[in-house]
C-alpha cells in the first residue's frame, strides 16, 4: 500500500482517555520527538505519513514498518464508526513479525511484544512507557483487512490475551484428536458428545456408557 507523506503537525494531547470498552489506553502526554529512528533499521529516520484518513503515523522507507503514537491513535479512533466485532477466522498463516527486541523510537524504553492473532506470527510491539505501537511491514494492513485496526488497544488487555491462548489451545487439541482418533471417529465422538450435552437425561446416558453392565442392579 502506498502511503501519503505529510508534514509533522502540532498534536493535541489529553492526560487520560478511555475507549468505549472502558480500557484505559494512555496517560502519556508528551508529543512525539521531532526525529525518531526506526527500531528495526536503527539509523533510518521515520517519516511522517497519513496511515489512514486522519491518522498520522511514522513510516520507515527501508523496512516499511510503521510507528503509531497512542494519543494520535486514540484521537482517530474516537471518530471511527462503531463496527460489529469481527470473528477471528482461520486463514493461511501469516508470518509478518521481525523477531527482534525493539526499543521505542520515541522514548528509548524497551518495547513489549504482544501476540495478536491465533495461529499467525503477527506480533505487535508496544512501548511500556509512552504506549506507542510499532507495526512491522504489512502488519497494519493485515489487521486492517480483518477489521481489527480499530481494536488495537484491546490486544494489550488480559481478556484479549486469554482469548488468544484459549483459541490456540483449542486448535492444538483439535489437531491432536484428529491425528490420534482419525477423522471419522473424531467426528462421530463429537456428534455423540453434543447429543449427550443437549439431552435432558444426560446423567443417565453417562452412567449407561460408563457402566460395565448397565442392566445389573
Ligand atoms: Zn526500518
Ligand atoms: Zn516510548
Amino acid at each position: 500500500m502506498t502511503r501519503k507523506f505529510r508534514k509533522p503537525c502540532v498534536q493535541e494531547f489529553t492526560k487520560q482517555q478511555e475507549n468505549d470498552a472502558g480500557i484505559i489506553m494512555s496517560i502519556h502526554s508528551d508529543p512525539a520527538r521531532e526525529t525518531m529512528n526506526c527500531p528495526v533499521c536503527k539509523t533510518q529516520t521515520l517519516l511522517p505519513i497519513e496511515l489512514e484518513n486522519g491518522l498520522p503515523a511514522y513510516h520507515c522507507e527501508t523496512c516499511s514498518g510503521t510507528w503509531l503514537m497512542s494519543n494520535e491513535y486514540l484521537r482517530w479512533l474516537k471518530n471511527q464508526p462503531q463496527q460489529a466485532v469481527p470473528e477471528i477466522e482461520a486463514t493461511p498463516s501469516l508470518n509478518l513479525d521481525v523477531p527482534i527486541a525493539k526499543t521505542c523510537p520515541n522514548c528509548g524504553y524497551f518495547m513489549l511484544r504482544f501476540d495478536v492473532l491465533p495461529g499467525h506470527t503477527l506480533i505487535v510491539d508496544r512501548c511500556s512507557n509512552c504506549n506507542g505501537i510499532w507495526f512491522d511491514h504489512q502488519e497494519w494492513d493485515a489487521l486492517s483487512a480483518r477489521g481489527l485496526h480499530t481494536r488495537i488497544n484491546e490486544f494489550f488487555t488480559k481478556p484479549w490475551q486469554d482469548k488468544l491462548k484459549s483459541i490456540e489451545s483449542h486448535q492444538k487439541l483439535d489437531t491432536l484428536y484428529r491425528e490420534k482418533l482419525g477423522e471419522a471417529d473424531y467426528q462421530k465422538v463429537r456428534e455423540i458428545r453434543e447429543w449427550i450435552r443437549k439431552n435432558p437425561h444426560q446423567a443417565m446416558l453417562f452412567a449407561f456408557l460408563q457402566s460395565d453392565d448397565p442392566y445389573k442392579i
